[in-house]
């Protein structure tokens, strides 16, 4: 299936003393899991000694009892799950990436995606570099590692990283003393600070992953905004902030995070809900019953619901087990994958004129199947209603639409897609309603570049593809 994903998920901590943070390291990646499921990795520093483990697969595979235990104790750490949507599948891209420059060790995990990473990686390999993997997080290991050479700290060079690093960066590096957080001057993918009854300092891309070690939020890492946690405590540099307006990545309220998370001051549950309602206000329909498309379309039908006082109902029941190892059925029965990840409930939707809501349209496919098993289940009418403006852009922040030509609202009109995925009728949330879903959220600007084309930041040049890698959708369906 052609779908949005997420790139990433990061993880940090800093202890004052030795402690198990592999464990709560491990916790606050399974409640990260959803930003990736391709890799992840952990790597626990023990006064300047760092332990790493990485592999392929969710969190509680690749991390047994046995790997925590061999991670030992330590003071500082990082983690990250991986949804690769440049370079390979496998474990060469895996993060943290752990490298040895003339200063010391330094791991680094990031969510995002560097637009300029292509001409960075040029610029080193010119120089004589090697790369391993074809990930952005070597390139901006390179660039950190160079600019350590000229500063006196690692946060100096994280500053003057900052400066030639251009797209999406939520970053957490971890040098031999310090832990460093930093998010890129538009503020584009979450990242956030956390604190445990302990004392532990808890940095992640979403504060579900603070809750996940029994820490309390105590605040979102700013746009631009550099952390430095060390033996001093907490500190900030803020000499990127403000250079620009911010552009969070609006998909992070209507699909991508969380729904018990809080991200930049707007609880994402509550930005579903409300834009249900909006939709409701927008396409009012004579329906018996609203049903949400698990897991994100769900509030947003709550939201419709309350809003028309159509019925809620479950719809769907989706099965939680599907991992990546889950064999696809071959293309002649790919509609049975549909049927094993999502099955309708037929005693919600038979005989009943259904609103059926959803985050996004992508390719149609996806949508035209789930219509279809409606449908089947006896649905008189659909009604489909998208909590998101049409997508017809690339977007080059760290998710998996990269290609236009696969995006039907580039082509198509309203009243065509509605045909094609077999709806009776269809409404999209209008541009202008996007930027109000997010009540409360102390950004003033979002990135909306997938629906307008108003780009954050330039657009890539290029994009590195190593023509010697497996490409990233080969095996996928
Ligand atoms: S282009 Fe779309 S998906 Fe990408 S960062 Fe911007 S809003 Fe998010």
């Amino acid at each position: 299936m052609f779908e949005l994903k997420e790139e990433c998920g990061v993880f940090g901590l800093y202890s004052q003393r030795a402690a198990d943070l592999a464990r709560l390291a491990y916790y606050g990646l399974f409640a990260l899991q959803h930003r990736g499921q391709e890799s992840c990795g952990i790597s626990v520093n023990d006064h300047g000694v760092f332990t790493t483990h990485t592999g392929n697969g969710l969190v509680n595979d690749v991390f047994t009892a046995d790997i925590l235990e061999s991670l030992g104790k330590g003071n500082i750490s990082v983690g990250h799950v991986r949804y690769g949507t440049r370079g390979t599948i496998g474990l060469v891209n895996a993060q943290p990436v752990v490298v040895n420059h003339i200063k010391g060790r330094m791991a680094v995990a990031y969510n995002g995606r560097i637009v300029n990473a292509c001409e960075l990686r040029e610029k080193f390999e010119l120089a004589g570099s090697i790369f391993h993997s074809s990930g952005d997080a070597e390139a901006i290991a390179h660039v950190v590692t160079s600019a350590r050479i000229r500063t006196s700290s690692i946060e100096s060079a994280v500053g003057e990283a900052m400066d030639e690093l251009k797209g999406a960066y939520s970053m957490i590096l971890m040098s031999p003393a310090k832990l460093v957080a930093c998010r890129d001057p538009y503020g584009i993918r979450p990242l956030c600070i956390g604190k445990t009854a302990e004392g532990i300092w808890v940095v992640s891309s979403e504060s579900c992953g603070i809750d996940a070690v029994g820490g309390t939020f105590v605040r979102d890492v700013e746009p631009g905004e550099i952390v430095v946690f060390d033996s001093d405590g907490m500190r900030s540099i803020r000499t990127h902030c403000g250079s620009t307006k911010s552009a969070l990545c609006v998909f992070e309220y209507i699909y991508f995070a969380r729904p018990d998370s809080v991200i930049d001051g707007c609880a994402v549950q509550a930005a579903r809900i409300k834009a249900g309602e909006l939709l409701a206000e927008t396409y009012p329909v004579e329906a018996d019953v609203v049903v949400g498309v698990p897991d994100s379309g769900l509030d947003a039908a709550v939201g419709y619901s309350r809003k028309s006082g159509i019925a809620y109902g479950v719809g769907f029941i989706k099965n939680k087990y599907i991992g990546r190892t889950f064999i696809a059925p071959e293309q002649a029965t790919r509609e049975g994958k549909v049927r094993i990840k999502l099955n309708p409930v037929s005693v919600t939707v038979s005989g009943k004129r259904v609103v059926l809501i959803d985050d996004s349209i992508v390719r149609g496919t996806t949508s035209a199947r789930i219509v279809r098993l409606l449908r089947e289940a006896g649905a008189k009418e659909v009604h489909m209603r998208v909590t998101a403006p049409p997508f017809i852009n690339a977007c080059y922040y760290g998710t998996d639409i990269s290609e236009t030509d696969a995006l039907i609202a580039r082509d198509h009109k309203l009243e065509d897609i509605a045909g094609i995925i077999g709806a009776d009728s269809l409404g999209y949330l209008k541009r202008n309603q996007v930027g109000i879903i997010a009540e409360g959220c102390k950004l003033k600007g979002f990135c909306t570049a997938c629906f307008d084309g108003y780009y954050p930041t330039e657009k890539p040049e290029r994009i590195f593809v190593n023509k010697y890698d497996k490409k990233i959708n080969e095996g996928r369906s």
